[in-house]
């Protein structure tokens, strides 16, 4: 049985930021992380983010993944075991690690949860042919492996992460034809779809994919218009030669720790599914077990790295940690965390908020 304080299961921005406030204030902290590398969903973003100087604001994800990893591996308090996939939940806070083939289990006194979410995907006729693809893992082949997913990608969603990917493609040199949005309206900041449009790229909103078609690779997508109901209407298709379909039509949290901890957990849509109750520093309805990052709500990174910090600060002081310097750090994060949300960037996550906290406070 191995033994830590805190256990931060995922190194993505929440895990990172989470693990430094934790071992900044004292407290001894292991990451665990399945990839072989640090940085989670950071590492293969190669575009500037936005906010302030605090947030990193005009630098490239991957610089960003960077610096929190040499900040972690650094920390003489934190002991970071890659390729190391958390498995299970047991009674009285033991976690089963996948570890170079065996079964590690670990025993902690406090949590935190910052595994991220996973891609939704799409449900048409032969919507299995190789050539489909999920957002993210266009984005890892180019970004992380340099290697394009093919020539001619056509992107479904026009959210920021299949906007932002078709810019990628662009910049790579693939051509993209189309980006198909079924709602009425772009979901991405109009600053990266402008720039696409200024690329050539059409958007079509109130469109959708409704099926595939190729006989070992995909070849070619049927695209229809969409009715008020959502419903394809006869008569609007056309077909679409594409070799990539590229889909980017949301993400859901990876919450199955969570849910066998037992923490009690909220279906809120805006949030993107099944996200746990929590108090204002992010611990769950089980004691000392906390969350940040997208595992808590679809949200974005630079919030993602505040509830990092706010967890991590809480978590070292349910140890006895940083009791002078707590208050303080935790009203600068929350100010901070406001910030990010103010707005009408903020209005969806807001709202997904008003509606957890409807559900029931979490107090700790
Ligand atoms: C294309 C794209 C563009 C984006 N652009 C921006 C932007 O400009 N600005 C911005 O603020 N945000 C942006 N985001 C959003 C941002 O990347 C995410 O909100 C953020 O990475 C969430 O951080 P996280 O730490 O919660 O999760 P992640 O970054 O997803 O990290 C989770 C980590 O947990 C690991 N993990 C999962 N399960 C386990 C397990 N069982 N055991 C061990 N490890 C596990 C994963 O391997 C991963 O490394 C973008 C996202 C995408 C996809």
């Amino acid at each position: 049985m191995d033994k830590t304080e805190v256990l931060v299961i995922g190194s993505g921005p929440a895990g990172l930021k989470g693990a430094l406030g934790a071992a900044e204030q004292g407290a001894k902290v292991t990451l665990v992380e399945r990839d072989p590398f640090l940085g989670g969903q950071l590492v293969k973003q190669t575009h500037m983010f936005f906010g302030s100087k605090e947030q990193y604001a005009s630098e490239r994800g991957f610089k960003i993944a960077e610096k929190l990893t040499a900040a972690v591996e650094e920390h003489s308090a934190i002991r970071v075991l890659k390729e190391a996939a958390a498995l299970g939940y047991y009674d009285d806070g033991v976690v089963t690690l996948e570890l170079k083939g065996r079964v590690l289990p670990v025993s902690f006194n406090t949590m935190i949860m910052a595994t991220g979410a996973q891609e939704n995907t799409l449900m048409f006729p032969n919507c299995d042919l190789p050539g489909i693809y999920g957002a993210g893992a266009v984005q890892t082949l180019m970004n992380v492996y340099g290697v394009l997913p093919g020539k001619r990608v056509a992107m479904l969603g026009a959210g920021n992460i299949g906007v932002i990917v078709s810019y990628q493609l662009l910049q790579a040199g693939v051509e993209v034809p189309a980006i198909i949005e079924a709602a009425p309206d772009i979901g991405a900041y109009h600053v990266h779809a402008s720039k696409v449009r200024r690329m050539g790229v059409p958007i079509y909103t109130s469109h959708t994919v409704v099926s595939a078609h190729g006989k070992d690779f995909l070849e070619k997508i049927t695209v229809a218009e969409l009715s008020d109901s959502w419903q394809p209407v006869p008569g609007t298709e056309r077909e679409l030669d594409v070799d990539v379909l590229c889909i980017a039509v949301g993400l859901t949290p990876l919450t199955e720790i969570l849910f066998q901890a037992g923490c009690e957990m909220a279906y809120i849509p805006e949030l993107g599914g099944h996200v746990p109750r929590r108090s204002a520093v992010l611990e769950t309805s089980v004691p000392n077990i906390f969350v940040a990052g997208d595992v808590s709500g679809i949200e974005e990174a630079s919030a993602a790295m505040v509830e990092g910090t706010i967890a991590g600060l809480k978590a070292a002081l349910n140890l006895g940690y940083g009791r002078d310097s707590y208050e303080e750090k935790i009203a600068a994060a929350h100010r901070e965390l406001a910030s990010l949300r103010k707005g009408p960037t903020g209005e969806k996550i807001r709202s997904g908020l008003d509606h957890l906290e409807q559900a029931g406070e979490v107090r700790q």
